[in-house]
């Protein structure tokens, strides 16, 4: 078994998440006692927010090369970085180290292709939603996206730094995300992408009429998908 290298606490409220499904789906798949080989590398989420708002992503890229050459240098086999926003700097991440990074828009867009899907509503961060990095890694793979009203952009960005990455699982907001992804299926969206690695928390399976893609859990089980293979 290959031991898998998670860059995380971003916010450590999802990354609790990945260590979960991660060691969930190692047992469903071997059984027993097995569980999963990995190493954390959690950083302090205040100094990474403040450099996101503050537009020094420079800074932030710093921290988390040098966070992804201490998991390689502890003996990890490859590198999962547990947030969806700091994508924007996958590929300086990447090329801090050696080893493979699995980048979670790739896994994502592989699993909305297997679902045959075209067109997507994303939720996410405003960086998320808004910016081109994970927009076009998606669109590179022939998908369409939706993202909601500015409006709505402004609340789910809120919900996610004021209560999810705090922990605050709100009734009303859960039904406000409801209306929101109703909103982009009624646009055309086939799929909503959780493009946050917390938003699995306040979202729970699918409402029925489309599919969810939950980023956690795809990135999560392609990591052990990785870490199992011979
Ligand atoms: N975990 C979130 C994401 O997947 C938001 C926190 C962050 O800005 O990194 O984008």
């Amino acid at each position: 078994m290959k031991t898998i290298g998670l860059l995380g606490g971003m916010s450590w409220e999802s990354t609790v998440e990945y260590y979960r499904i991660i060691n969930e789906e190692v047992k469903k798949r071997l059984g027993g006692l097995n569980s999963a080989k990995c190493l954390l590398y959690s950083v302090n989420f205040a100094e990474i927010e403040y450099y996101q708002r503050t537009n020094q992503w420079e800074k932030a890229a710093q921290v988390l090369m040098e966070a992804a050459r201490k998991l390689q240098r502890g003996g990890a086999d490859f590198i999962l970085l547990c947030t969806n926003t700091m994508h924007k700097l996958a590929d300086q991440i990447q090329g801090a180290v050696d080893i493979e990074f699995i980048h979670i828009a790739t896994a994502t867009a592989e699993e909305i292709r297997k679902a045959n899907k075209k067109r997507i509503g994303l939720l996410g961060t405003r960086y998320t939603m808004e910016q081109d990095f994970y927009k076009g890694a998606l669109e590179d793979y022939g998908i369409e996206v939706l993202i909601p009203t500015e409006k709505d952009r402004e609340l789910i960005h809120g919900v996610i730094f004021t209560e999810l990455c705090l922990g605050r699982i709100n009734r009303e907001s859960r039904k406000e995300f409801q209306r929101i992804s109703r909103d982009l299926i009624a646009t055309g969206a086939e799929g909503i992408v959780l493009g946050c690695t917390e938003l699995g928390l306040l979202v729970k399976g699918d409402d029925g009429v489309v599919p969810i893609f939950d980023t956690t859990r795809i990135h999560a089980q392609r990591a052990v998908e990785r870490a199992l293979e011979v």
